[in-house]
């Protein structure tokens, strides 16, 4: 390998990708090719039930530049792509699909933009092909409301696709956190962030792996992790119906107070005395529990295709 060229690492969460996953090897290797710059791609397994893993690692025989990090189970994509960001030793490091969705050409606007400077470049999507109403509809009602319950500036419409310099794949490598909002993650790292806009293309096989269930876990994780409003939720609501209670007694004050009226009044004031309690407590529990899980993140079970000293980094 030539020692002046760059180094891109690319980095491919798998789950169950069979039906494609040899195209997209194809496709990437042919694309990296005519490249000036030399690519390294990282296949993180995470826990496929199909043969993905061995597809993988067949074609890892033919191609020097594919490497294999299997997981003991499936973590999730957030955690694949957490893991695979580790192994990587690219001057940048690109994320994608495994499934074609995101295409290899715009990787080569990605670097470019990074060549004039920039640190972190997303791919903002301009349509997504293929996929549902419902899937399109609430992605964009939560990207959206996320921005506004958050103080980090997540940009809209975008994916984990994107290129990130080394040195902010070296700030998230320092991250460790339980149920991570990777692109969440990137923006808070900051350093100069820009995005390049492309299609969405649909998969090339196989079907979404994001349940709705899958969905959900996303959103809130990118709720939990990057915003306290749920929290300060509970205190708003108490406090509007303490408000509430003692505006009630006010003004049955003038009127003839009979036990109905005590009673609702009574409500009130005990409800929004114990949410207020409750969200504070919850503010506080939220942070014990984050600091006292001291499980690691994700369980690798084999690498393939690192130089030694990266196979032996993950025993
Ligand atoms: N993926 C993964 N673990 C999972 C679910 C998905 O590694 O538990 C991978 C999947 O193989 C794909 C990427 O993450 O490469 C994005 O998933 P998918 O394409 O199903 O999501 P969509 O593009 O439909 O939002
Ligand atoms: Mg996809």
């Amino acid at each position: 390998m030539d020692k002046h060229r760059e180094l891109i690492s690319i980095v491919l969460p798998v789950y169950n990708e069979e039906p494609g996953i040899e195209t997209t090897i194809d496709t990437l290797e042919k694309f990296a090719a005519n490249q000036p710059q030399n690519f390294e791609f990282i296949f993180v397994d995470d826990g496929s039930t199909d043969k993905s893993a061995k597809l993988i690692q067949d074609n890892q025989a033919y191609h020097q530049n594919i490497r294999l990090v299997e997981f003991s189970r499936n973590f999730g994509h957030q955690l694949a792509i957490t893991a695979g960001i580790r192994y990587t030793q690219g001057d940048a490091v690109v994320v994608m699909d495994a499934d074609l969705q995101d295409p290899p050409a715009v990787i080569v606007e990605m670097i470019a933009k990074w060549h004039q400077g920039y640190d972190v470049v997303y791919g903002k999507r301009l349509s997504r092909d293929g996929e549902s109403i419902f899937k399109k509809a609430t992605a964009a009602l939560f990207y959206r409301g996320l921005k506004h319950i958050t103080n980090i500036n997540i940009p809209l419409d975008t994916g984990d696709f994107r290129l990130m310099d080394k040195q902010v794949v070296y700030q998230l490598r320092q991250m460790n956190e339980a149920d991570p909002f990777v692109r969440g993650m990137v923006s808070w790292v900051g350093f100069k962030q820009t995005d390049v806009t492309y299609e969405r293309q649909e998969r090339i096989a196989g079907t979404s792996k994001y349940p709705l269930r899958k969905m959900i876990r996303l959103a809130m994780d990118g709720v939990t992790s990057f915003s306290s409003f749920p929290l300060q939720l509970a205190n708003w609501l108490g406090t509007f119906s303490i408000i509430f209670g003692i505006g009630y007694l006010i003004a049955s004050l003038f009127t003839t107070m009979d036990t109905i009226h005590f009673a609702v009044f009574a409500l009130f004031l005990m409800v929004g005395i114990t949410l207020l309690t409750i969200g504070m407590l919850g503010s506080y529990l939220y942070r014990v529990f984050e600091a006292s899980r001291r499980r690691p993140l994700y369980i690798v079970a084999k690498t393939v295709g690192f130089r030694t000293t990266r196979d032996q980094e993950s025993q």
